[in-house]
């Protein structure tokens, strides 16, 4: 059976797509392997009438809504290789299934790499955070840290000063005087040390261990997150990827198609900043547009 399209990943993005394509009664396939990049937070924040929700439990919604509608199919698999025909496109699942479809849209998401820190990894979405919108009032006035990792941790360190007393831990790092003078004039201190470790009761975080011996209190940890494409579909086949501060990002037009006529990019993958209600309206669009291609052609 040749699909309207096949949506790489089912996770905002690729079911926000996936709703309004069903709703013009096309027939989507989504293949997702359920791991959203938020799933090792507990609470999602600001998006609208969802405020603090499970993001599994928004993911798990939608999932159940998208199906009600007879033309949609999800498939828990994943997407191996994906593939240019003259009249499409197909993809070949790990078990070994291809699908094929008029249209493909990417919506597999980012992958974070963490620094090697003890206690860092499994504190992530928790205490070890990247983004303040996302997870920063919760924190409010208390000891915050941010890890220098590249020239961006500068200003992500002034912007956090917004939610709390801030330090910029340089893990050895070194920063130029333009951006120590700019920290102190908006009262950020400045830890030179290694970082050796983080401390606190499970997923808590109550101080940050330095190399020297020092140990300061500390309540969240910022980072900027290395963030890398989850899937290699989009090298595979071939789109344009530009680089961005805070990872790859594949190229679209305001219709989100990549530079590939009938293969759209929705999300984290083709976009920057990130956030699921960011993803959600890409895949709206992503979604309509394909719609429309196929319509109209
Ligand atoms: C720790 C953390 C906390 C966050 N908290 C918030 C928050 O509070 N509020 C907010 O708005 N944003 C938050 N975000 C950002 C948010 O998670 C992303 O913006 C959002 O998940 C992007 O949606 P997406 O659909 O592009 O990708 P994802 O939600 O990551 O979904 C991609 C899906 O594709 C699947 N997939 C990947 N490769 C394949 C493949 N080859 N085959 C099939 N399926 C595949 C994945 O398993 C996944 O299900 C947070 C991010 C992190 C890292």
């Amino acid at each position: 059976m040749k699909h309207d399209a096949i949506i790489v990943g089912g996770g905002f993005a690729g079911l926000a797509a996936a709703t309004y394509l069903s709703r013009a009664r096309r027939s989507v396939q989504v293949v997702d392997t359920g791991r959203p990049r938020n799933r090792f937070a507990g609470a999602s924040h600001g998006f609208l009438g969802q405020d603090g929700s499970d993001p599994q439990a928004i993911l798990a919604a939608a999932r159940e809504q998208l199906l009600a509608y007879p033309t949609a199919q999800i498939a828990d698999a994943e997407a191996r290789t994906a593939r240019i025909h003259e009249d499409g496109f197909s993809v070949l699942l790990a078990n070994g299934e291809e699908i094929v479809a008029h249209k493909l849209i990417l919506a597999f998401g980012l992958r974070d790499e963490l620094p090697e820190i003890p206690g860092l990894q499994e504190r992530w979405g928790k205490t070890v955070l990247h983004c303040p919108y996302c997870h920063g009032i919760e924190f409010s006035d208390r000891e915050l840290g941010v890890l220098y990792r590249t020239p961006m941790s500068v200003h992500q360190a002034l912007l956090i000063a917004e939610w709390g007393p801030t330090t910029l831990y340089l893990n050895g790092a070194d920063i130029d005087g333009d951006s120590q003078a700019a920290l102190s004039a908006r009262g950020v201190s400045v830890e030179a040390a290694r970082v050796d470790g983080l401390i606190g009761s499970d997923k808590a975080l109550s101080a940050i261990q330095l190399a020297d011996g020092g140990v300061r209190t500390i309540a969240a940890l910022y980072i900027s997150p290395q963030s890398c494409l989850a899937s290699p579909l989009a090298e595979q086949l071939g789109v344009e990827i530009d680089e961005s501060p805070v990872g790859p990002v594949i190229r679209t037009d305001t219709d989100k198609m990549t530079s590939i006529s009938g293969l759209y990019a929705a999300g984290d993958i083709a976009r920057a900043p990130h956030s699921v209600s960011w993803a959600v309206a890409d895949g709206v669009t992503a979604g309509t547009s394909a719609h429309r291609a196929l319509v109209f052609g």
